[in-house]
């Protein structure tokens, strides 16, 4: 049966929480969302998180902009989402639970209405945030890795909004079809921004309180929050360029030797590795650059990244 979903516009404007009862194949799959509005509904833009279930910074973070956005005054409107995957997030796993089907949300969308469930999750959840202006989607290392602090964007000309995340590298995301931003960025003149930190399946508190901070100031800066002043962008963060990461092919248990923001060269040790017979050895690093993500659960399965480097400036 097809699920019938509202558009932004056709939501509640009421300040405060609301509750959109979604049934999705079959599933009664409520998504909790908050929208404040002042008398003029743009520019609008969305707060999404928990669009993979075991990331928990975006989550308090987009808790944190909730319960703000209930004592400030909007010139435009804002939606935040600190729970986009229900399902996902009930069992904290990176995808929907296989009783499900599995899927990544995070290479579903835009979605489809005759999809599967996480096709029709994506679709909702599409629906309610493409009218938007500005988009923030927040993610992290989730149980397996540790990030840096990445402030993604897609145009140029956000590369200094996005640099409103405290002490974040600053990062041009590679185009990757399913990711929310990748395909809000494909949309006509809207703002864009991913971001990442922490992980490590814990709450890295100061990483979600930086985010929290960074969406103020982008929604300051963007016109959406009544700020006193505008805060003129100081670039000064550094910025992430070519990325590559080293995929581990076979099972095993990765020890790292490394930490997120070291440097690293090529040849360097990078860890050890311990097979499924208990032989150990050294993973070396194929790359050389500045760590960005590294693997912390050390049970590894077959085509796991273990490491993924940046150049950086
Ligand atoms: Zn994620």
């Amino acid at each position: 049966m097809k699920t019938s979903i509202p558009k932004f516009e056709q939501l509640p404007k009421s300040q405060g929480r609301h509750q959109l009862d979604l049934t999705i194949a079959g599933m009664s799959t409520p998504i909790y969302w908050q929208v404040g509005q002042s008398s003029q509904p743009q520019p609008c833009a969305a707060v999404t998180a928990m669009v993979h279930g075991d990331e928990f910074e975006g989550f308090v973070a987009a808790m944190e902009i909730w319960k703000w956005a209930n004592t400030i005054e909007l010139h435009g409107s804002l939606m935040v989402i600190p729970v986009c995957n229900p399902a996902a997030a009930m069992d904290a796993t990176r995808h929907t639970p296989d009783r499900f089907d599995g899927l990544n949300l995070a290479r579903t969308f835009p979605g489809s209405s005759q999809g599967s469930f996480t096709e029709q999750l994506a679709h909702a959840i599409w629906n309610l945030i493409r009218e938007t202006d500005v988009l923030i989607d927040l993610h992290s290392g989730g149980v397996g890795y540790d990030y840096a602090r990445l402030a993604g964007y897609y145009r140029d000309q956000d590369a200094q909004l996005s640099a409103l995340f405290p002490k974040a590298l600053v990062w041009s995301v590679p185009p990757t079809p399913g990711v929310l931003s990748y395909e809000f960025s494909r949309l006509h003149d809207k703002i864009s921004l991913g971001w990442e930190c922490g992980g490590e399946a814990r709450l890295d508190r100061k990483g979600a309180e930086d985010y929290a901070t960074g969406i103020k100031r982008v929604l300051t800066q963007t016109g959406v929050a009544h700020g006193t002043r505008k805060r003129k962008p100081q670039f000064s963060n550094r910025c992430v360029g070519h990325t590559q990461s080293q995929v581990i092919n076979s099972d095993g248990w990765f020890l790292p030797l490394t930490t997120v923001g070291a440097t690293v060269e090529q040849g360097q040790i990078i860890g050890q590795w311990i097979c499924p017979d208990l032989a150990r050895r050294e993973i070396v690093s194929q790359y050389s650059g500045t760590v960005i993500a590294l693997r912390t659960l050390p049970r590894v399965q077959a085509g796991d990244y273990l490491i993924l480097l940046a150049e950086t400036n």
